[in-house]
């Protein structure tokens, strides 16, 4: 965890302080040495939220975007049951962000648990998901259904998006700065945003990364990118007298 409570004051560690898990009040010890990031660990090997994961690097870069105050918030459901949301906005919007495997079992239940909530989802993790979604994208013609530039996809269509199938909340995927080879999108800060729909499909849309984070902070709208405008088929222009023969007769006058 990045804060502990230190005399009832949330605090990031530091070294050689003491503190208490801000959901269950057990001790917890500041780790800050080199390897891993600095964080609070409990004393005892019990963690009390179990669905908890080490921080890496991406996980503490996303959550650094968002006030302090946001960050680590947690949750006690009617039954008892506790979880420490990663982000939660001032709008109430869980923001979780997601590096390590998950069965769709325990995504389900956190998609319960948390409403409204979010995925951002480490692209970067297997090499393979990049590579098997790229070659999605590049290869299939996008849809001419969404409103900004997307594919609609069976969810079985890459590795990445099939483990994720059935999700029922927005999921961003964070590829970090990969190269797609699509001539409108920009080399960097892009997220690829996938809704799940009924019967097997989901709708995969690249949008601005900053327009997301925007979109979290203030309620600014998230910017996919534009769909071309269609060219009108050019008409074919008429030799002269056959223009002639299709002007509308005049009328003859009247008396
Ligand atoms: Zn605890």
């Amino acid at each position: 965890m990045k804060f502990a409570l230190v005399e009832g004051i949330r605090q990031e560690a530091t070294t050689g302080v003491r503190g208490a898990c801000p959901v269950c009040g057990s001790p917890t010890l500041a780790k800050c040495g080199i390897k891993r990031l600095h964080h609070w660990a409990h004393v005892s090997t019990a963690v009390c939220d179990r669905w908890w994961e080490p921080e890496t690097e991406w996980h503490r870069a996303w959550k650094n975007l968002f006030p302090t105050e946001w960050q680590e918030i947690h949750h006690r459901a009617l039954d008892g049951e506790v979880h420490i949301a990663d982000v939660k906005t001032a709008s109430g919007t869980v923001i979780e962000f997601q590096h390590s495997a998950i069965t769709p079992q325990e995504r389900g239940s956190r998609e319960a648990f948390y409403d409204p909530m979010i995925w951002i989802v480490d692209g970067t993790r297997l090499k393979r998901d990049l590579s098997s979604f790229r070659e999605e994208i590049t290869t299939c013609a996008p849809s001419a259904v969404t409103k900004t530039r997307g594919w609609v996809l069976s969810d079985r269509a890459s590795a990445i998006i099939e483990r994720w199938r059935g999700g029922s909340r927005p999921l961003f995927l964070d590829f970090g700065d990969a190269e797609f080879p699509l001539s409108w999108l920009p080399a960097t800060g892009v997220l690829w945003l996938l809704h799940y729909l009924p019967r097997q499909r989901v709708v995969v849309t690249p949008v601005l990364r900053q327009s997301v984070v925007d979109h979290l902070l203030s309620g600014t709208p998230i910017q996919g990118f534009a769909r071309p405008m269609p060219i009108p088929p050019r008409r074919s222009p008429l030799p002269g007298f056959q223009a002639h023969l299709m002007r509308p007769r005049a009328r003859r006058p009247r008396f």
